[in-house]
């Protein structure tokens, strides 16, 4: 299939395998709706054990080849990758907006941040270099090279259906293993013109494979024999069940789990900067980020004066169809989505929380049907709350009131889930003390969002990470690679018979 194919009609999203779209076993398929309009938009095929091993065995075949491939000429077709994706972003960030409903600039911000990975990846054999030490003993040489693992594979969540898959895919094919992807079923139709372009890009068949579907083609992946790497981003049990379930096979395994992310204002901050950051982190994307910002913690009287100006501003969003140009927030992904979003905010009336915004019930006009929720943003929220300990995903913002500095740090150092953070102050005293201090992945100090950049690395702490090393960057590549030691003598040196002491240096 050509990358010249239309990308908004209403066939079924196949899996991609041995470098063709196909339907493959087809026995079960699931709806995939327009969450602006409510209507389903198109299917996704449910892949089988079958689909799974067929996809698996593509790539297995593939493997040695392409790890043989020189990464100079790995990189060049992730060069060429680079500048289809680049050309079509807009393209791709349609189909993004279509399916997960996130507005039009903010699926083009998804599309530039997963380049951006790509972008990294041109760059590995620089990052693919070894070790070298002359001499570590009398015509001795050591050096440590690192190869790659295999078939990757990546299991990726909806509300990034474009920017995740690429934390993973370009480092691993880069550093020369080939890959199986099972996106979200959700939004499902961004990974097949991923693999168009890169076959277009010039990749060998087989080299990356998608299987749509569920639970079941993601216990096939993980438990098949050929599989040596595992990468997962979604929410908190699965990622869990998923490390366990890959541990327990042997294999490698990088767990990515859900957050609930907390904004400091101290009394010293810039009061309409901070309301700004509360603004777009916390109802962007409906929320439905895993860096979304779901707690203010306002210290000493900073609330007083920042909550009148929120609940302003959070009443005046814009709320409609992300594909209109005016409008701030789109719906969220699906109706049980909404559902229990706003099953959370009757639990937070009911667990005492003052409720100054209640998002419940909106209707957009042109649009019933669609899965809008509005702007909810409660106050005096308590660390005893379910709506404080639990992450809702959702256009839900909670204030917590806290005294000082010190209270606001043990409140995040408590929390079990340590994903992203930020401090909006104007003191760098505090600044310095909060990215020292605090128990969190990704720190932020007067930006709302910290995603890393590409050659940063990304990865929470606690129970939003099961795993050692963090996705994309110099981790990234140390995740999909495997370190070897060579020592090498040569003949005219080794005339002297065997040694039993433990070698050392002469
Ligand atoms: P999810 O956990 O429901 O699904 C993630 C992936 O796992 C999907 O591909 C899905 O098909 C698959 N899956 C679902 N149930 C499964 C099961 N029982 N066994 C095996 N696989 C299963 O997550 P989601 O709703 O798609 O995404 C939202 C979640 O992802 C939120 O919790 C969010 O915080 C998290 N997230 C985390 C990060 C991060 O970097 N930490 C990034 C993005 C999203």
């Amino acid at each position: 299939m050509s990358a010249a194919h239309s990308y908004d009609d209403e066939r079924d999203v196949t899996h991609y395998i041995g470098g063709q779209r196909t339907t493959g076993e087809a026995t079960r398929r699931q709806e995939v709706f327009n969450p602006a309009t409510g209507a389903v938009a198109r299917h996704v095929v449910l892949g089988t054990r079958g689909d799974v091993e067929s996809a698996v065995a593509a790539a297995a075949r593939a493997f040695p080849a392409w790890a043989q491939t020189p990464p100079i000429r790995r990189a060049r077709i992730m060069q060429r990758f680079l500048q289809l994706m680049n050309a079509r972003r807009d393209e791709l960030a349609a189909i993004i907006t279509a399916e997960h409903g996130k507005v039009f600039s903010d699926a083009q911000g998804e599309v530039a941040r997963g380049i951006d990975v790509i972008e990294f990846a041109c760059g590995i054999p620089q990052l693919l270099k070894g070790d070298y030490t002359d001499q570590v003993s009398t015509g001795i040489d050591n050096w440590t090279l690192r190869q790659p693992l295999g078939v990757a594979i990546g299991i990726t969540p909806f509300n990034f259906p474009c920017m995740v898959p690429c934390w993973m895919f370009p480092v691993a094919i880069a550093a020369g293993n080939t890959f199986v992807l099972k996106p979200s079923e959700r939004d499902p139709s961004a990974s097949l013109m991923m693999a168009e372009l890169l076959a277009e890009a010039g990749l060998p068949a087989s080299v990356f494979n998608v299987v749509q579907g569920d639970k079941d083609v993601v216990e096939a992946l993980i438990d098949h024999p050929e599989v040596k790497a595992v990468s997962f981003v979604g929410s908190t049990p699965i990622a869990q069940s998923i490390s366990e379930r890959a541990s327990r096979a042997g294999k490698r395994v990088q767990a990515l789990g859900g957050a609930k992310n907390h904004l400091v204002v101290m009394p010293d901050a810039d009061i309409d900067k901070a309301v700004d950051a509360l603004i777009g982190a916390a109802y962007g994307s409906a929320g439905e980020r895993c860096m979304a910002v779901s707690v203010a913690v306002l210290v000493g009287d900073t609330a007083e004066r920042l909550i009148p100006v929120l609940t302003e501003r959070a009443r005046n969003l814009k709320i409609g169809n992300g594909v209109r140009p005016e409008v701030e927030m789109g719906p969220v992904v699906t109706r049980a989505a909404l559902e229990r979003i706003e099953g959370y905010i009757g639990l937070g009336v009911e667990e005492g929380a003052s409720l100054l915004l209640d998002g419940r019930g909106l209707r957009v006009d042109g649009h019933e049907a669609g899965f809008f929720t509005g702007a909810t943003l409660f106050d005096h929220v308590k660390p005893n709350m379910r709506i404080y300990q639990e992450e809702i995903f959702g256009p839900v913002l909670g204030c917590v009131r806290v005294k000082d500095f010190a209270e606001a740090v043990a409140l995040i150092n408590a929390h079990e889930y340590a994903n992203g953070v930020s401090c909006y102050t104007s003191d760098g005293g505090i600044a310095r003390a909060f990215s020292r201090q605090i128990e969190v992945g990704m720190v932020g100090i007067n930006v709302p969002i910290p995603v890393p950049m590409a050659w940063h690395g990304f990865g929470g702490w606690k129970r939003s990470l099961f795993g050692d090393m963090h996705v994309y960057g110099e981790e990234g590549v140390r995740f999909y690679t495997r370190q070897k030691s060579v020592m090498q003598r040569w003949p005219d040196s080794i005339a002297k018979g065997a040694e039993f002491a433990m070698p050392t240096a002469k």
